[in-house]
Formats: structure tokens, sequence, C-alpha cells
């Protein structure tokens, strides 16, 4: 009897007044009292910040999985109208990769619709290309990735979701480090946030949406708050991470905060001729967000709903373009793969961008190729642009070919559960995963197409194609032919496709690639011989 009792005490009692004192209503409750109250909250019009940033791209690394590419260091101002949720922010963005470069532009967000002002993306639109100075109307999809991003860090978020009892479900302890924090659920407009809470203080720790990563699966994006200070009687986070999968992705210090500023309404302005026929607020369920977020980290963000291309530059979209007998090349996207024709099969270079573009190409060559699936997918090297696609080919029963060194981090990847992806196959995936650590040939007894392992500056583990028959080669990244013109000496990348060719005794007249289109190899290869860095 004691005994029962004190196991009673120990578990039951410690259990129900966890579950009866903590309600999610409770929870929110205290965060506001924490955060200054209710009256205090209720009081913020209007927010102005400066802010210096740090961010970093987990899969444009040297090595598969390996340490994050560090992208950029930026500051901002950022003006927002609490009420109606206009965003204004000035942006310096200094760039150390791909390449190193600044971007000076405005973002507006106001009304559902989005403008900016200035350069800031190498992949710029048409409608960017030909204003002067450079100006653009946000995607549907950058609206609502801002807008989410700027729920996400509002000040006044717990506010809302007190006000919106109805929308704040209990959930489960987020698993949090070594420790176990407790959350609620709260249905914003823009899609499900996870808000945990420090327990010492009541403050939230972290706002957190589950969303769908290509190389990652069902990911969480979180945003974690700390270093909270006084502003005007309000409790502000001058510390802000954003972390994908406990990942730090961005790291923001705050410099500067103040409420209720005057800002003139015109600062949220968007000019007229940026009003009429810009995209609306694309639906928050098929924003493919890894994307949307991460591209601006390395300043490559093409701003467009078709994702990999521009529709007013390039109405017809992606395309398969004949470049040998059998082989047809995805172009009309900022990426490319390639298709090669096998007797009963096909194989592809490279699954870029992700699972829609993956739909896209399957489809279309069910359609040119009939009864012939893709038996192989063979991917140049693993960085998220070129092989968030992938799931797709191994769904379709592709063996997954990959450079030494990958093999595991991609087994890993398609074993990673994909729930969330709009795009994404959801069937457990049982594909092979082939690592090469020298050179990998397929064939069919007539056919060839080779993967062929090479010393690179780009990433580890790189492969470059080969289709002898068509004296074609393929490569990404490394040299982008009918894209970008050779340079007058020649670079570490491009001197590592003739170093490539010559190891392996390709005798390619030809290479296709992973952007741009198709060019002649001799005039790189006489680049070489002439002119060494
Ligand atoms: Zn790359």
């Amino acid at each position: 009897m004691k005994r029962t009792l004190l196991f009673a005490l120990l578990f039951f009692i410690p259990l129900a007044s966890q579950a009866q004192g903590t309600s999610p209503g409770q929870r929110v409750d205290k965060a506001v009292q924490a955060m200054g109250g209710e009256a205090a909250l209720s009081g913020l019009k209007s927010l102005s910040v400066r802010a210096r940033l740090k961010e970093w791209e987990p899969h444009q690394s040297v090595q598969a999985g390996g340490e994050m590419r560090f992208a950029n260091e930026s500051v901002y101002n950022q003006s927002r109208d609490l009420a109606s949720g206009a965003v204004r922010t000035e942006w310096e963005r200094n760039y150390s990769y791909p390449a190193t470069r600044t971007y000076k532009f405005t973002e507006v967000v106001a009304g559902g619709i989005g403008y900016v002002n200035g350069i800031d993306s190498t992949g710029r639109t048409k409608q960017d290309l030909s204003s002067n100075p450079p100006q653009h109307t946000m995607s549907g999809m950058r609206v609502t990735t801002t807008t989410r991003e700027m729920m996400r860090s509002s000040p006044t978020l717990l506010l809302e979701m007190k006000k919106n009892a109805k929308r704040v479900q209990a959930a489960p302890a987020q698993k949090i480090g070594d420790t176990s924090l407790p959350a609620v659920r709260y249905q914003s407009s823009v899609g499900a946030f996870i808000v945990t809470f420090d327990p010492a203080t009541g403050l939230p720790e972290r706002v957190r949406s589950r969303d769908y990563e290509p190389l990652e699966g069902d990911s969480n994006w979180d945003l974690v708050l700390s270093d909270w200070r006084d502003v005007g009687g309000v409790k502000y986070p001058f510390r802000q991470v954003t972390q994908l999968n406990g990942k730090n992705v961005t790291e923001t210090t705050v410099e500067e905060a103040s409420f209720n500023a005057a800002v003139d309404a015109k600062q949220y302005a968007i000019p007229e001729d940026y009003r009429a026929g810009a995209p609306k607020m694309a639906d928050p369920a098929k924003v493919p967000y890894y994307w949307v977020l991460r591209r601006p980290i390395i300043g490559t963000l093409l701003d467009s709903d078709a994702v990999s291309y521009d529709s007013q530059a390039n109405p017809g979209g992606l395309r398969l373009v004949d470049v040998a007998p059998g082989v047809s090349h995805v172009q009309g996207g900022s990426h490319n793969s390639l298709i090669v024709e096998m007797d009963t099969y096909l194989v592809v270079f490279d699954a870029p961008i992700g699972e829609a573009q993956s739909k896209w190409t399957i489809n279309a060559a069910k359609q040119k190729y009939p009864g012939k699936p893709f038996k192989y997918a063979v991917l140049t090297h693993h960085h998220m642009d070129h092989s968030s696609g992938i799931r797709s080919y191994a769904a379709e029963g592709a063996t997954l070919v990959v450079g030494q060194g990958n093999g595991e981090f991609f087994k890993k990847v398609l074993a990673s559960p994909a729930t969330l992806g709009p795009d994404a196959p959801k069937q457990k995936i049982n594909a092979e995963v082939v690592e090469v650590s020298g050179r990998y040939i397929i064939t069919d007894g007539k056919r060839e197409v080779g993967a062929y392992l090479i010393e690179n500056p780009h990433a580890a583990g790189y492969l470059i194609g080969y289709i002898p028959d068509a004296k074609l080669g393929f490569v990404t990244d490394l040299w982008s032919p009918g894209r970008d013109p050779l340079p007058a000496k020649i670079n570490p990348a491009l001197l590592s496709v003739v170093n490539g060719v010559k190891k392996w005794n390709l005798e390619p007249e030809r290479f296709a690639g992973g952007h741009g289109s198709v060019g002649e190899y001799a005039g790189l290869a006489k680049l070489a011989e002439t002119n060494q860095p």
C-alpha cells in the first residue's frame, strides 16, 4: 500500500499537475506576460530594427554532409508595420560564395504582393534586366515565404496566438539537444508553427516549422530566440538564429531595435508599375521553402514561381533538346539534366532543383522514349541545386550513381522520411546506391555511358559523364558551356575538366552542361594548352 502510494506520488501526481497546470493557453499567457504583458504588446504598432547576420548553406559543402559553406555576411535596416504586416528591408549583402560580390537592394512586401528595388541575385528575371534601375516584382512564393518568416519573428506573434486561442493546440514536448521543452502548436494563416518555451522565464525559445528538405527529408526549420532585452517596456530577442535540423544557417545579431517610431507610409509603397500584374501570395502548402529561403543565402534565387525558369523570358519552359542520337538535354531552366537512351532503359545525369523538375523530366522522357524506364541516375556532385530531385528517379527504380565519399550520404537521403514535400514520392525507396572511386561504365552491349571521378576545386567525389559514340561529355558547375564565355585566362575549375578528360583518355568533341547548353570542347582544350593559370 505504502509502495503504491509512493509510486502514485512520484509518477502520477507530477504528470497530472503538469497536465492541469500548463494548458497551451496558459503557456501562451505566460509568454505574453514575460514579454511585457498584453497591454504593452497591444500597443506595438511598428518595429524598426538594424541587424547584422552571417549565413551558411548546408548543401553547398565541399564534402557531402560536411562543413557548411559560409556564404555571406550582411546588414539590414528593417521597418515593419505590425498591424498590416507590411515590411521594408534595406539590405547590404556581402557574398563570399559562389563568388565574391555585394548586392544592395530593398525589399518591400505589403498587401499580399512584393517588390525588389536593386539587384538581389545572379539569377535575374527579364523584368529586372529590362528595368532601369533594376527592379522586379516578387514571385508569389517569395511573398508567402517572406510573410511566413515575418510572422515567425514578429514580436506580436504570441499576442496573436492569445487572441486566436482556437488555433492554439497542445503539442508534444520538443527535444532540443539534451533537453525537452514544452511546446504548443499554432495554425497561422501561412502554415503551422510549433512554439517552444523556456521553462525558467516562460519566454518563447524557438518558433519551428516542419518543412520538406530534399536531402534531409521532413525537417525542422527553427527560429531560435535569445538575448532578450527590454525595448520600451517590451522584451525583444537581440539574437535570432535560424536552424535547419539543428544546424545554424543564419545567425542574426540585432544592433538596434525600437517600437512605434514614425514610419512614412510611402516606405511600404510599391510603385504602380510593379503593382499591376504582381504575383499574388502562393499557396503556403505548395511553396518549396528550402529553395526560396536558401537560394538567397548564396545570392542565386531566380525570383519566379516557375522556380527554375522565368516564364516572362521563357514562356515555353523546360524542353528536351536532342543533342545527339538518343541523347536529350533538358534545357530551358536554370539547371539542366541529360538523358541517354539505351536499348531498354534510360540513364539520367543530375536531378536538379527539386522533385517537380524531376517529375517533368520523367514525364517528358516517357513520351519521347516510351517503355524505357530510368535505370540509372548519375549525380555529378552532391550540391542541393543539382541533386534535390533525386528521390523521384530512385522511386522510379533507378540505381543512384555517385562519386567517392558520397554513398553513405545519399543512402541516408533516400532513407529519410519525405511525407511533407508536395511533389516528393511518399513511398519507401529501396534504390541501390553505387559509389564510384574511379570510373563506372553503363553498357547495353552496344552503347556505353561512363561516369568518371575527377579532381576539381568545386566538390569532393565529383563525376563527369561521357558518351563515346556521341563524343559528348556532361559537366556541371566546373564549366557551363553555352552560358559562360571562356575567360581570357583559364581558371582552376575549367582546368580540372581538361585534366579529367586527359586522365581518362576521353575524346569529347562537345560537352553538355548542368547549366547553359552545349559547347565545343576544342576551345577549352586550346585555352588550357596555351594559357595556364
Ligand atoms: Zn555545385
